[in-house]
């Protein structure tokens, strides 16, 4: 057997392998387009095609494809075979440099919310040469961005690479400004925790609610649930335990980091997490962690749910996405320093942070906003839907020290004064610990919470590094400005932290009180995603994308409509699935058992003369629940065809909000209800208690 050592990136064609398979000069040029982004010519990519190719073959390979992200969400590939017919009617294996750095997938059916029909038809694939080619089953996947031919975004990886551009230029002006000429690039990096959850195969597939919409839309709670907190951390079932060690083995032959692995809060759920990464690594590395848990659990007899809430009334799934700014010379930017100017440095790169997350808390709302994270967020589960940051006591002490010019600490007299100071060791253990805030400084980094466990890193990202761009940008421009560095920077920091010190909230994000509080404060709570999305086009906003070139205005108008019609349909096929459910299994499941405890009924009236309590009572009840049941089977119908007259999407979202996902709630109850009466052995569906409990 091979180590870990031995097989970790043996799938990945990265910078090892290019060393060795490829001739010196095209390995320096592919360094130099890898980590400055200079352009690559075709012959270059000619010779780094052809040793790919070798490569992949040799590994089993006999297809290529341009893998990337379209705005489903998920990734996308088509595969191309590498043969190329020679004049005597055999074959021989090729691939071009042409063929690596630029695809035409047929885009017609990827979601382009009018773009094509704005512009070209077709789109392109471009390959991000800084996100290494892997392996794939048979087929070699390079990493791709996908574009239309008018140059617009139609995945979600441009505008995360164009974003990672943006703060790039922008804290490189604010470093030389610290005096740091030695640094040539800044990226953000990203590690991401991955939460899912693991049912066996053969109940997933008793449930159209599960197949069709990843979550159960009826489901009558087990009895017992998560309360005890014995599941998590606790020690590991044998056969989830030999799922995640393959699971590893398969990621770290495609060169991710996975790193940690434990159970988690509700029963049956997981999280893995990675050693960061650079941002559209860690994305591209994100896919690829959530195809594999898949596919590996398949192979178990599990299946793996990555839905925000597959499970009402135990915690749904999320993505802690940790994120840092970096330098190439391995700087932190968030971390803080040892010196008064480090420090002021970390302190400017910090409230950046602050202002940019309090400017643009919409955008970032809207950045987790789906159908299924609205189950998480702003229904009293991890975290709320108000964005706040928490920085930790010892940090917020620092922050209010120069807010109000008032000295940190009360036994030295002075007043603290950024560049000159040294600032107190804040230790790590004191910022680690909030669990409750959406985004929340762990000590060097921080952490944002709101993701939903299935979404894409890529928009959560986008936002975040546009928006402390931005914010980089002003500071730059005033400080280059400047005559007094210090005392400016010093005024600089103390405004910014004045002006936006009301995102900050160390308490407990779960109270009620804070929601209150936040209201005061003038936080917005957007507690679905149709009422998110009804910022994301605020002038600010359209500002934002423009200005930083990561959209055009264009752009996100389409991609507005495609956030909204995704809502839009994900619920509708959520309601027709509850219709079908209920009237093709539980309306008839119930009346079958209505119908033998009448037969009882009946039978012990004429044997005995006595009335069969159990029997009548149960079937009186259940009786009248099926009626209810069909009752609100209609409605919900009805308001489905309600749906059809709708012609603009705003409008549209918001009636699914408002009267499609009331009508679904409302059945769930009564059959919900129905399956607490009926016997097991007529009831159609797996139960709560057997999805939960049932990897055993
Ligand atoms: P938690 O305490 O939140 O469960 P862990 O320490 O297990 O978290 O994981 C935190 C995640 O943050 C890991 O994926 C880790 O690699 C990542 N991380 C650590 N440092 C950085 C950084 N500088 N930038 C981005 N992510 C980071
Ligand atoms: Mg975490």
């Amino acid at each position: 057997m091979s180590t870990v050592t031995e097989t970790f990136g043996s799938l990945v064609f990265g910078d090892s392998t290019m060393k060795e398979k490829l001739p010196k000069e095209t390995y320096k040029a592919m360094q130099r387009t890898i980590k400055n982004g200079k352009h690559l010519d075709l012959e270059v990519a000619n010779v780094v095609a052809n040793a790919m190719k070798d490569w992949a073959i040799e590994k089993g390979a006999t297809h290529f494809t341009h893998w990337f992200q379209p705005m489903t969400g998920i990734t996308a590939e088509k595969h191309d075979s590498f043969i190329s017919p020679t004049s005597d009617g055999k074959v021989i294996m090729e691939f071009s440099g042409k063929e690596l750095v630029r695809g035409e997938p047929d885009a017609s059916s990827f979601p382009s919310g009018g773009l094509r029909a704005t512009f070209e038809a077709r789109g392109y694939t471009a390959w991000d040469p800084s996100s290494y080619a892997f392996i794939k089953g048979k087929t070699l996947c390079i990493p791709t961005a996908f574009c239309s031919y008018g140059g617009e975004a139609l995945d979600k990886k441009t505008p995360l690479l164009r974003s990672m551009e943006r703060i790039n230029k922008q804290a490189l002006r604010v470093l030389k400004l610290f005096g740091n000429t030695d640094v040539t690039s800044v990226k953000t990096t990203v590690g991401c925790e991955q939460e899912y959850f693991l049912i066996p195969k053969e109940l997933f597939d008793r449930r159209k609610d599960l197949i069709y919409t990843g979550r159960t839309l009826f489901g009558a709670k087990s009895p017992k649930g998560q309360e005890l907190d014995d599941h998590y951390f606790g020690s590991i079932k044998p056969r989830v335990a030999a799922f995640m060690s393959d699971v590893n083995e398969e990621l770290w032959k495609l060169g991710v980091l996975a790193k940690t692995e434990h159970n988690e809060v509700a029963p049956a759920q997981h999280e893995l997490a990675p050693i960061f990464t650079t941002t559209n690594i860690a994305a591209d590395h994100n896919q690829l962690t959530m195809e594999v848990l898949q596919n590996v659990a398949k192979k178990h007899g599990l299946v793996c749910l990555l839905h925000e809430k597959p499970f009402a009334g135990v915690n749904g799934s999320g993505k802690h996405n940790n994120w840092s700014i970096s330098t190439d010379t391995g700087v932190n930017l968030l971390e803080p320093g040892e010196t008064p100017y480090e420090n002021a440095q970390f302190l400017l790169f910090l409230s950046a942070v602050i202002k940019a997350v309090d400017e643009y808390q919409d955008l970032l709302r809207i950045s987790v906003a789906s159908a299924g994270n609205d189950h998480r967020l702003g229904a009293n589960e991890a975290p709320p839907a108000v964005v706040s940051m928490f920085i930790g006591d010892e940090l917020n002490g620092i922050l209010e020290a120069i807010e109000s010019e008032s000295s940190y600490d009360v036994k030295e007299k002075e007043l603290l004064r950024i560049g000159v100071h040294i600032l107190p060791k804040f230790p790590k253990d004191s910022t680690d610990r909030n669990r409750t805030s959406p985004f929340a400084f762990t000590g060097n980094k921080f952490e944002f919470r709101m993701l939903g466990s299935s979404a894409s890193v890529s928009d959560a990202n986008t936002v975040l590094n546009t928006a402390v761009a931005e914010v980089l940008k002003g500071f730059a421009d005033q400080l280059e400005a400047s005559e007094d560095f210090e005392t400016d920077l010093h005024n600089l920091i103390r405004d910014t932290i004045r002006e936006h010190k009301r995102i900050i909230f160390n308490g407990n994000g779960y109270d009620e009180s804070w929601i209150a509080e936040a209201e005061k404060r003038g936080l917005l709570n957007l507690k679905t995603t149709p009422e998110a999305l009804a910022h994301f086009l605020d002038k600010k906003n359209i500002a934002l994308f423009t200005e930083n070139q990561i959209f055009s205005e264009t752009e996100l108008r389409s991609r507005y409509e495609i956030m909204l019609e995704n809502y839009c349909k994900l619920i509708n096929i959520e309601a027709l699935t509850m219709v079908d459910m209920a009237r093709r299994e539980i309306l008839p499941a119930v009346s079958s058992y209505v119908k033998s405890l009448a037969d009882t009924v009946a039978a012990v009236k004429e044997t005995s003369g006595c009335e069969a309590s159990f029997e009548l009572e149960t079937m009186k009840k259940l009786n009248s629940l099926n009626a209810s049941a069909l009752a609100k089977v209609k409605a919900l119908e009805t308001a489905v065809i309600g749906a059809k007259s709708i012609r603009d999407t705003a409008s549209l979202a918001l009636y699914y909000k408002d009267t499609v996902i009331p009508a679904m709630n409302e059945l769930r109850i009564v059959a919900d209800e129905s399956e607490t009466l009926t016997a097991e052995s007529y009831w159609p569906l797996p139960t709560y208690g057997d999805m939960l409990f049932g990897v055993r």
